[in-house]
């Protein structure tokens, strides 16, 4: 069987696949038959503290509200020793071979059902406590399993076929066993492919019901730059697909040679070149890739996986002054914890990396959630002395927010100076990611050090688009001329106030993107670190009196397509010279 998706990282990638359906919050994949008596165990554990925890709720409103009102545990207490229910779901690991999570949620659609075809009010209503119960009981599945790897007994290396993979469950992992991602959303944007990217793992997304179709236990071989995923593949296959992974390989390699040249255009303009990186580790590959520094670290990825204690002052600063030094003297930017509630490692354990898009996310947690803000900003103000920092605060959408955020730095470093500690100046900017931000761009760039336009999110949130949704992908389109109108504004409020603007979305990584860019007047980038070869040989060709001018022509185009065709014409003779595989 052969699926096409998209090729969000590339890379050929061979497993044996494992399927992970997100249920209400549960994680279901099929297990190897000698680990079906620890998934019965863990069933089993999972249901005495149940049990614990029904009895102590029960004692507490017996004392608090009158034991008439403590009856309804009692058929709680009922229900796990019922056999419809804890039986079942042995059953169904037994026979099926899943994780206790997805024999609980199949045991519970089947109680549903039957209740619900029942003609009984009373037994509709005892429907609400079954699935009160089967949340109960996958949270203690969840805290039962820590923040550990789920998929630690299986045998590498592993094809992950997910309906929705996120990136937190992605770093709590062991990557070094993980051959190839395939997911049935996603797009290039989102998080688990930029994360996937950082760590080569080959990806294909968007695939929409890969994950139905893919058998747990085949073998999977994927090409993440092609978007092929070839189930049970013969000789021919991947033989096909390994003379491409080489054709690629050899042409990446032909651009190592501007890894060490600088960045600069055929008529002598600076530009400079940062990486976006999600791990400390990251760094020296960045260097070694040619960044001039990096330009966005996602210091959200800290959480990943790493329970409560990552939110601590003290692991944090570890974390900053290590990332500092590896890069130092080149300049490091952190951003702010760009996270919603449900992905801090508070209440919430397990796995959960849903991003509440318009909620409490970003610079508007930090200002909900003080400590954990002001945690954040002394580690980085304890770090800044091992390096270059700037601190840069994400999803901001108007100038009151940089005002909070800004007064809540001076706070952290008076907090410090109180411990006798020197503080220096941290350079503090604004992610330009929402469109009031870049609307409003003059207003904050009287307030702010430095712009970074975050594309990304910049373009789905102008033109109503989510970035993860594969169905409307094809409208998330960096050409559209809102967004060319946008970028120049932003653009223009940095030059009159004479703050430094940089692009560290995705859409500086393409070189076509790349020259727009640069003709609406912005030098400074950041990006994937693997894409910076590339992005340095198409700015040692471009000139940057042309760019300007066919960006002029694409600021006048009515469409997208208009806009490409422009660009097309533009660069036509650089293509047929270098001609991608
Ligand atoms: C962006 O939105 O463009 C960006 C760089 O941030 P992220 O991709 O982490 O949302
Ligand atoms: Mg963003």
């Amino acid at each position: 069987m052969r699926l096409t998706g998209l090729g969000v990282s590339p890379g050929i990638g061979v497993g044996t696949a494992v399927i992970l359906r997100r249920a209400r919050g549960n994680f279901g994949f099929s297990v190897p038959t000698r680990r079906v008596p620890q998934e019965v165990e863990r069933l089993q554990a999972a249901r005495e503290a149940a049990r614990e925890q029904i009895r102590h709720i029960k004692e507490r409103i017996a004392s608090g509200a009158g034991a008439e009102h403590a009856y309804l545990f009692d058929a709680q207490l009922l229900m796990l020793d019922d056999s419809m229910l804890i039986d079942r779901a042995v059953e169904i690991i037994r026979t099926s071979r899943v994780n206790a999570e997805t024999a609980l949620q199949q045991t519970l659609d089947e109680i549903s059902a039957l209740f619900d075809s029942a003609d009984d009010p009373y037994l509709r209503e005892r429907r609400g406590d079954v699935s009160d119960v089967v949340g109960r009981l996958c949270g203690n599945l969840r805290a039962g399993d820590g923040q550990a790897d789920p998929f630690r007994a299986l045998e590498g290396p592993l094809v992950l076929v997910a309906d929705e993979l996120t990136p937190s469950l992605i770093a709590q992992l062991d990557w070094h066993r993980l051959a190839a991602l395939v997911s049935d959303e996603g797009s290039w944007t989102y998080h688990t492919a930029i994360l996937a990217r950082s760590l080569r793992i080959p990806a294909v997304a968007g695939l929409r019901n890969a994950s139905a179709l893919i058998a747990p236990g085949s073998t999977v071989a994927i090409d993440g730059a092609s978007g092929d995923v070839i189930v049970d593949p013969d000789e021919a296959a991947m033989t096909q697909i390994r003379t491409r992974e080489r054709t690629r390989i050899v042409y990446q390699q032909s651009l190592d040679e501007y890894r060490r040249l600088p960045a600069v255009t055929a008529d002598g303009v600076q530009i400079r070149l940062e990486a976006n990186i999600e791990s400390v580790d990251d760094a020296p590959r960045a260097h070694e890739r040619g960044a001039d520094g990096i330009g966005l670290f996602r210091s959200e990825f800290l959480l990943a996986g790493g329970g409560q204690g990552a939110l601590a002052e003290d692991a944090q600063y570890a974390a900053y002054s290590r990332l500092l030094d590896s890069a130092a003297p080149a300049p490091v930017t952190v951003r702010t914890f760009d996270v919603s509630e449900t992905q801090l490692p508070i209440e919430h354990a397990g796995i959960d990396g849903s991003r509440a898009p318009l909620g409490l996310r970003g610079i508007r947690l930090s200002l909900a959630m003080d400590e954990i803000f002001q945690a954040q900003l002394r580690a980085l103000l304890r770090a800044a002395p091992h390096g270059s920092l700037r601190i840069m605060f994400p999803f901001v959408s108007s100038v009151e927010e940089l005002r909070a955020a800004r007064e809540a730095v001076a706070r952290a470093a008076q907090t410090l100076r109180g411990r006798g500690l020197d503080v220096p100046r941290v350079p503090t900017g604004v992610m330009i990611e929402v469109p009031s931000a870049a609307l409003t761009a003059d207003l904050l760039a009287a307030e702010a050090d430095f712009f970074a336009i975050g594309t990304n999110d910049l373009i789905q949130y102008c033109l109503a688009v989510d970035r993860t949704d594969d169905r409307v992908s094809r409208l998330y389109e960096p050409l559209h001329p809102a967004i060319l109108r946008i970028l120049r504004l932003v653009a223009r409020a940095g030059r009159r106030r004479h703050i430094r603007v940089s692009v560290c979305g995705e859409m500086a990584a393409d070189p076509m993107l790349l020259t727009l860019l640069v003709g609406l007047g912005l030098t400074e980038f950041s990006m994937a670190a693997g894409a910076i070869p590339l992005a340095k040989q198409a700015l040692r060709e471009l000139n940057t009196a042309d760019a300007t001018r066919v960006a002029a022509r694409a600021l006048r185009a009515a469409t997208a397509a208009d806009v490409e065709r422009e660009l097309i014409e533009f660069l036509a003779p650089q293509a047929v010279r270098h001609a991608r595989p």
